[in-house]
C-alpha cells in the first residue's frame, strides 16, 4: 500500500542490468517484481534454476529500507550474500554459523541501516535479540524462501518456520510478504498461502517445464556397466551421479577410479574439508563427473552439467525434480537418466523408516511417515509408467500438458501394446495363492513351473497356479507385473512381496490389461540357470 521506493534506480530493469549484468528478465520474473513494488503479496513455485532469487532481490534494492529473507540453509545464505557482496549489493546473513562478534557487528550494521537485504534462519526470528532488532529498523518485506518447509504436508517440514508467522504479527507494520518455493504439491500450495496469511497474493505457478532436459528411465541389469558405458560415450562431459546412500558412492566412485575416470565424489561422512576440495573440483571442471549422495548440490550453481544419472531411484518426485534439474542450467541440451531396479525401493523404504525427523512433535510422525510413503510411490510409479515421462513430472507439479513431449524416453522408445489380460489375471491368482508373502521372483518362477528348490521349499510347486503360463517369457511377465503394480491391481509390500491391491475394476470383462513391450521384450530368451 504506502511501501516506498526509492530513487537509486529507475527501472527494475536497470536492476537487472546494472547489479546483475542480464539484458532480460526470464518469464516470470518481471510480473513478480512489478507485483511487489506495487505493494502486493507475492507466491510462486518455480523450478530450480527458473531465477526466483532475482525475484525478490531486486525489488528489495528499490524498496527503502530492508528486506528480511528467511532461509533454511546455512550455506545456501553464504553463497546467496557472497554473490550479491560481489556484485555490489550490501547484504549479510545472521544464523548459527556466526562467531558472537561477527553477529555483533552485523546486528549492528543492520541497525545502521548499512543492508539492503538480510538473510535470516528461520529459529532467529523469535529470539529477544532479533525482534529489538526488527523494531528498530524498516523492513520494507519479508521473503520466504523454500516456503515449502512451512507446510506439514511438504516433504521438508521445519517447525521453525512457524516463526515467520508469529515475528510477522509482533511487527508494528506488515511488511510485503514474497514465498518462493521449487517443489509444491497443490496441498502444500495452499497451505503455504494460508499459513502465512498472504493476502490476495499474486501468485505465479510455472515454468516447471525445462525443455532442454531429456528425461529417461532405463532398467539395466547392470548399472556400473551402464554408467562406465555411458561415460565412454560421453566424453569430457560433466556430470552428477546421485546414489541413495553412502556406501554406494564410495564403491562407484572405486569403480570409476580403478577405470581411470576423474570423479569427484561427495557425502556427509565425509568431512568439511574433503567436501570442499571434491566441490571445488567439479565445480571448477577439474573433475567432470561427482558422485554424490543428495547432500549435494544446494546452493551449487554449474551451469554446463551435460547429465544427471541417478543410480538409485530418489524418494520423491520433488527430490527427483530439484536434482535432476541441476542439470542444463545452460539451456543446452541434457539428459537426465534414471536407473531403477526395483531393490531402489527396499533402500528407500529402509532411509524413510529410519530417517531423522529433528524437531517432529512425535504425534506427527505417522501422518509424516504415511506422506513418505505416499510420495515414494509416486516416484515408483515414474519408473514404471510407459506415458509421457515429462508429462508425468509436470502433472505431478500442478502443470496438464495434454500430448506427450515427443521427446522423452518414453515417447522415443518403440512399444509394442499387447492385451494380457488373460496372464494377468492368473499371476493375481498365484500372488492371492502366496498370500503376498513372495516377491516377483518367486510368483514369476511359479506361473513359469520352474523347478527350482525354493519353490518346493515354500511350497509353490503344489498351486493351482503352478507352470499356468509356462509358454510366456520371463521379460514379459515382469512387464505385466509392472503394469499391474501400476494400476494398481498388485501391491507391493515390505521387501519387495507382492500382494493383492484393488481388483474390482477387473472382475468388469470389459477391462484388460495392456503392457506396453519394447524391442527387449522380445529378443529370445538366455537360458536360465535353475537350481534343483
Ligand atoms: P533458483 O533459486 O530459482 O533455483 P537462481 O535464482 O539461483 O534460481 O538462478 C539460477 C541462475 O539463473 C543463476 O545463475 C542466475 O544468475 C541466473 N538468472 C536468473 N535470472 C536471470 C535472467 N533474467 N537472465 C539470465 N540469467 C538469470
Ligand atoms: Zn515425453
Amino acid at each position: 500500500d504506502n511501501l516506498n521506493i526509492n530513487k537509486k534506480y529507475k527501472t527494475p530493469e536497470e536492476v537487472l542490468k546494472v547489479l546483475f549484468g542480464y539484458d532480460t528478465f526470464r518469464p516470470g520474473q518481471k510480473d513478480i517484481v512489478d507485483a511487489i513494488l506495487d505493494g502486493r503479496d507475492v507466491f510462486a513455485v518455480m523450478p530450480t534454476g527458473a531465477g526466483k532469487s532475482l525475484c525478490y532481490q531486486i525489488p528489495a534494492m528499490m524498496l527503502d529500507g530492508i528486506t528480511l529473507v528467511v532461509s533454511p540453509l546455512i550455506s545456501l545464505m553464504q553463497d546467496q550474500v557472497n554473490s550479491l557482496n560481489e556484485a555490489g549489493v550490501s547484504a549479510a546473513y545472521i544464523n548459527s554459523s556466526l562467531s558472537d562478534r561477527d553477529l555483533f557487528e552485523t546486528v549492528k550494521k543492520t541497525g545502521n541501516g548499512e543492508f539492503k537485504i538480510l538473510y535470516v534462519a528461520p529459529e532467529r526470528l523469535m529470539t529477544e535479540g532479533f525482534i529489538e532488532l526488527a523494531k528498530s529498523v524498516n523492513i520494507s518485506m519479508i521473503t520466504v524462501d523454500e516456503a515449502h518447509c512451512i507446510s506439514q504436508w511438504g516433504q521438508d517440514f521445519r517447525p521453525s518456520y512457524m516463526k515467520i508467522v508469529e515475528f510477522v504479527k509482533i511487527l508494528g507494520k506488515r511488511p510485503v510478504i514474497s514465498a518462493f518455493t521449487a517443489t509444491a504439491t497443490e496441498t502444500v500450495r495452499e497451505d503455504i498461502v494460508c499459513t502465512l496469511g498472504l493476502g490476495n497474493p499474486y501468485v505465479l505457478i510455472g515454468g516447471f517445464d525445462r525443455e532442454n532436459l531429456y528425461f529417461q528411465v532405463d532398467k539395466p541389469k547392470n548399472k556400473e556397466q551402464y554408467i562406465l558405458d555411458y561415460i565412454a560415450n560421453h566424453p569430457n562431459e560433466s556430470g552428477i551421479i546421485y546414489c541413495a546412500t553412502r556406501k554406494n558412492v564410495d564403491s562407484l566412485y572405486e569403480i570409476l577410479a580403478d577405470k581411470g575416470i576423474a570423479a569427484a565424489k561427495y557425502h556427509a561422512g565425509m568431512n568439511a574439508s574433503e567436501r570442499k576440495q571434491m566441490q571445488d573440483d567439479f565445480v571448477f571442471d577439474y573433475k567432470s563427473i561427482v558422485v554424490s549422495t543428495n547432500a549435494f548440490g544446494m546452493g551449487i550453481d554449474k551451469s554446463n552439467v551435460r547429465f544427471v544419472i541417478h543410480y538409485n531411484m530418489p524418494q520423491s518426485m520433488e527430490n527427483y525434480y530439484q536434482e535432476a534439474g541441476r542439470a542444463g542450467r545452460d539451456g543446452l541440451d541434457s539428459k537426465c537418466i534414471l536407473l531403477f531396479s526395483p531393490q531402489d525401493i527396499v533402500i528407500n523404504r529402509f532411509l524413510l523408516e529410519h530417517k531423522e525427523v529433528a524437531d517432529i512433535d512425535p504425534a506427527d510422525l505417522e501422518t509424516i511417515k504415511e506422506r513418505d510413503n505416499q510420495r515414494l510411490q509416486v516416484m515408483e510409479r515414474y519408473c514404471y509408467t510407459t506415458g509421457c515421462l515429462r508429462n508425468y513430472i509436470l502433472k505431478y507439479f500442478g502443470e496438464n500438458h495434454e500430448n506427450p513431449c515427443e521427446d522423452c524416453g518414453n515417447c522415443n522408445r518403440e512399444f509394442e501394446t499387447l492385451d494380457m489380460t488373460d496372464a494377468a489375471k492368473k499371476i493375481i491368482n498365484c500372488v492371492y495363492e502366496a498370500k503376498g508373502r513372495y516377491g516377483r521372483g518367486i510368483i514369476i518362477d511359479t506361473v513359469l513351473g520352474a523347478k527350482t528348490a525354493r519353490l518346493k521349499e515354500v511350497g509353490a510347486t503344489n498351486y493351482k497356479s503352478y507352470g499356468v503360463l509356462n509358454s510366456i517369457k520371463r521379460s514379459m511377465l515382469m512387464r505385466v507385473i509392472d503394469q499391474l503394480v501400476y494400476e494398481k491391481y498388485l501391491v507391493v509390500g515390505d521387501y519387495q512381496v507382492l500382494k493383492m491391491g484393488d481388483i474390482r475394476r477387473l472382475k468388469d470383462s470389459a477391462t484388460s490389461v495392456m503392457v506396453k513391450i519394447t524391442d527387449e521384450d522380445k529378443r529370445p530368451e538366455k537360458a536360465r540357470k535353475v537350481n534343483k
